[in-house]
């Protein structure tokens, strides 16, 4: 049986995202870091599912990757998106830029190469990997955990001294915490569920539609999207209710998910030639946010990313909320010797935060799929881009706070919810921006937001 016997010891399940990106973080600071991971080593059999799929990536992920010194490895293999490229019923187009300029964009990147980089840099950081290890069981008045080989069923034993879940939403270490103490947990589901399908390079081998942008179908109650792969392909994600019409209950096939796209997303058809095939082999995956009251048991365990907090993909943050848990769970690890006050720290820290993030996602699905080909919420958009560049020190997009700066996501959602107001105050009864009232709106825009705090 392992037993840990330095100071800094640390044990963490789940080498995925988070899991790869802790270890680099504690070990290049001199913590002896053993992950254990279910699956087999991607960088000898290459990544799971074979599939490309891929993930939006924002400042705050790209910060803590410079923290770990992934950044430039990962940037050169990501995909620029400058906005959401909108493709309306009629098979108009339009580029919604996401922010001011190039210096305000979201990266493309593949998970499979992004988890690749982040396992070999974790590595060569000094953390110990150990693949085909599931957590199965843990025994927490001992301290021990167990694992299954997925090989050959073998059961594995060590002794630890903290453990820290990275293993994702289906969380086995969530699990076992919740034999121990109420965590307080619950899942709401979303309804509605999503299918990955993919774009080929067209015939010239290059992008077949506008490489940098995050293309969207909005189409009411459902929609369609795709990001760009530095392969040239797109990955594109259809998401559909469970019920009512059209749902995942009535189209049940490759024939009918065919008739759908001949419908509502004319302009994309040609452009999957294996829609029918992918339909009906790739799976469903379910949608659902994910709450706890409690991440942490004492010392001995504590909880972050997906299986903290698991939330809906529509603010495109999952990942980067959770580099962000690893960074302050790092800095919350070094700055103090008593673990058990350094994970309540990290989670009265985190908690507030993911809470933020996880409403902000399901708030902007109905914004993705049905607000932003209609005409209110085009001119609100418009009044947010002036005021932005007219008072720039006290007024932001709610999506340039998430997405481009690091303050904490409860002050971009709360800031976010009086901005709203202030917009549609300001836009009641007009068509225009010209007729609006500008004495008005500067002073209310100075008597209601305050300067925006900096990135520290
Ligand atoms: P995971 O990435 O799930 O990693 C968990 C790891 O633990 C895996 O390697 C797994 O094999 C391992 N594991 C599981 N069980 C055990 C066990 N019992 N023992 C040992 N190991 C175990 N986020 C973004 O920021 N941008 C996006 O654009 C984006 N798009 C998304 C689109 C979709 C459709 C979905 C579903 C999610 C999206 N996300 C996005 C969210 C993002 O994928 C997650 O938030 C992120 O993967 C969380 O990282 P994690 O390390 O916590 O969990």
């Amino acid at each position: 049986m392992n037993t840990p016997t330095h100071p800094k010891h640390i044990t963490l399940i789940g080498a995925g995202l988070a899991g790869a990106l802790l270890a680099t973080l504690l070990a290049r600071r001199g913590w002896q870091v053993d992950v254990y991971e279910k699956r087999g080593d991607p960088r000898l059999q290459g990544y799971q599912g074979g599939r490309s799929i891929n993930l939006a990536l924002a400042e705050r992920g790209r910060h803590a990757l410079r923290l770990a010194g992934a950044d430039e490895a990962v940037m050169a293999q990501a995909v620029m998106m400058r906005g959401r490229m909108v493709h309306f019923l009629d098979g108009r187009t339009d580029l919604q830029r996401y922010g001011r300029d190039d210096s305000e964009v979201i990266w493309s990147v593949h998970r499979g190469e992004l988890n690749l980089i982040l396992l070999q840099i974790a590595e060569d950081a000094g953390a110990r990997l150990h693949f085909h290890r599931g957590l199965s069981a843990v025994d927490f008045d001992r301290r021990i955990a167990r694992f299954v080989d997925d090989r050959d069923g073998g059961s594995h034993e060590i002794v630890f001294d903290s453990l820290v879940g990275a293993d994702g939403a289906g969380s086995a270490l969530r699990a076992s915490m919740k034999q121990a103490a109420d965590l307080g947990e619950r899942t709401e589901f979303l309804g509605h569920s999503y299918k990955e399908l993919e774009i080929p390079p067209s015939p010239d081998g290059g992008f077949s539609i506008e490489p940098n942008a995050l293309h969207i179908w909005p189409r009411g109650r459902y929609m369609c999207i795709a990001l760009p792969n530095d392969e040239r392909t797109f990955t594109v994600t259809l998401f559909l209710p469970n019920e009512g019409d059209p749902s995942f209950q009535t189209i049940r096939n490759g024939a009918d998910a065919r008739a759908l796209f001949e419908r509502d997303f004319a302009d994309a058809l040609p452009l999957i030639p294996n829609l029918e095939h992918d339909f009906e082999h790739n799976p469903a995956g379910l949608l659902a946010t994910l709450y706890l009251d409690r991440w942490h048991l004492d010392d001995r365990a504590v909880l972050l990313g997906d299986a903290a907090h698991a939330m809906v993909p529509f603010h495109g943050q999952g990942m980067n909320c959770a580099f962000e848990d690893c960074v302050a769970l790092a800095e919350r690890l070094l700055a103090d010797d008593d673990r058990a006050a350094a994970f309540a720290a990290f989670q009265a820290q985190r908690l507030p935060s993911a809470r933020a993030i996880q409403a902000m996602a399901l708030e902007n699905y109905l914004e993705m799929r049905d607000r932003v080909d209609n005409d209110d919420y085009l001119l609100q958009r418009a009044l947010e881009h002036e005021l932005a560049q007219r008072y720039p020190e006290r007024f932001m997009p709610r999506y340039a706070m998430v997405t481009f700066h690091r303050m904490p996501y409860e002050v971009a959602y709360e800031r976010g919810q009086r901005q709203r107001e202030l917009l549609v105050e300001l836009t009641a009864g007009h068509e225009r921006l010209d007729t609006l009232d500008w004495d008005r709106v500067d002073a209310l825009v100075r008597e209601r937001l305050s300067p925006l705090p900096t990135d520290e």
